[in-house]
């Protein structure tokens, strides 16, 4: 376990830069690189079969493990640096308990690339079409915030045999078509965040993440920035990954078979040498209350994917809405 980075010239404690890889400190302006999130040493995958043997719970930093007592979201924080402030409901209700002991580390981070000012850019620009009666929103909502959160993703590796049985439209006629091929799978993504499997909008931002460009996990990147507790195992992830797999074989097939019109398509899979990787991405956060409702809008820290849903409104209110939005953001 490593101790929180301190600043070397004035002793304060350095946070992590969004955007720009680096620890700095607020009190003096010292800055450093994070030498892992500039590496260009790629996150291994391990072989799933020896994750819970091998599986590594040291965070390199000492955890806390935080629950908000508004929403109900899990994160882990560095001890010395919780924020006291829930990344999804914005709520100060955050009641910090016992050190992250045996949950998995991470073994690589998504490093954010989008600054916070970048992130209200981004909203604006997704606002131009979305309206709302400010007066309909709940007096502790604030949309000019952004919270910054890691979200927990797993990856998977694995060399596939696929047996296909399917039909193929002849004139009038269908005729069986059937073959076989290997297939090696890599980086297949599984989102292990309830927060965001539970909203189909969250969801297209947290599945536009390229994992292949996750730098090996360092506790300076989560200095000052919480994680979510992935709410989904490793085992379990894998063991209901079926449907997703489906579409994405159905789609290796018509490409493998030169025929994009099968149809009734079986499939028969053997799987080999499953390896994974469990990996940390960053998005920001922006949640309100309108009319008793909370909505949450997320922006993908690394690729500014933005989605989320919009209450219900009426056009007639969008002047006063947009001015009011773009005023609290200085924009
Ligand atoms: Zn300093
Ligand atoms: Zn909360």
């Amino acid at each position: 376990m490593t101790q929180d980075r301190k600043c070397p010239s004035c002793g304060a404690t350095l946070t992590y830069n969004p955007g720009f890889n680096t620890l700095t400190c607020a009190s003096c302006g010292y800055k450093e690189t994070i030498a892992e999130l500039v590496s260009k040493v790629p996150v291994e995958e391990k072989k799933f079969a020896e994750a819970e043997s091998a599986a590594n719970t040291d965070w390199g930093m000492e955890t806390e493990v935080a629950t908000c007592k508004n929403c109900g979201g899990v994160t882990i924080q560095s001890k010395l640096q919780l924020s006291g402030m829930c990344p999804f409901c914005g709520s100060t209700m955050v009641e910090a308990q016992d050190p992250a002991e045996g949950i998995m580390a991470p073994m690589g981070v998504i490093p954010f690339k989008i600054t916070e000012k970048r992130a209200g850019f981004i909203y604006k620009d997704w606002l131009k079409d979305r309206f709302l009666a400010p007066e309909l929103l709940d007096e502790n909502s604030r949309l000019d915030k952004f919270y910054p959160l890691y979200i927990p993703l797993y990856t998977f590796d694995v060399l596939t045999d696929i047996e296909y049985d399917a039909r193929l439209r002849e004139g009038f006629a269908q005729v069986p078509r059937r073959g076989q091929f290997r297939h090696q799978i890599d980086d297949f993504p599984v989102v292990a965040s309830k927060t965001l499997t539970s909203n189909e909008f969250l969801m297209r931002v947290a599945k536009d993440f390229r994992s292949k460009d996750a730098k090996p996990y360092t506790p300076d990147a989560l200095a000052g920035f919480p994680c979510e507790h992935y709410s989904i195992s490793l085992k379990d992830a894998w063991n209901n990954i079926g449907g997703d797999l489906r579409g994405y074989f159905i789609s290796q097939i018509l490409k493998e078979s030169g025929e994009p019109l099968l149809s009734n398509i079986k499939t028969n899979v053997k799987y080999y040498d499953l390896k994974y990787k469990y990996i940390i991405a960053p998005i920001w956060l922006n949640s309100f209350i309108y009319e008793g409702k909370r909505y949450l809008i997320a922006i993908n820290g690394q690729t500014g994917t933005i989605d989320g849903k919009w209450p219900m409104s009426f056009g007639t209110f969008a002047k006063k809405a947009a001015s009011f939005i773009l005023d609290s953001y200085g924009l």
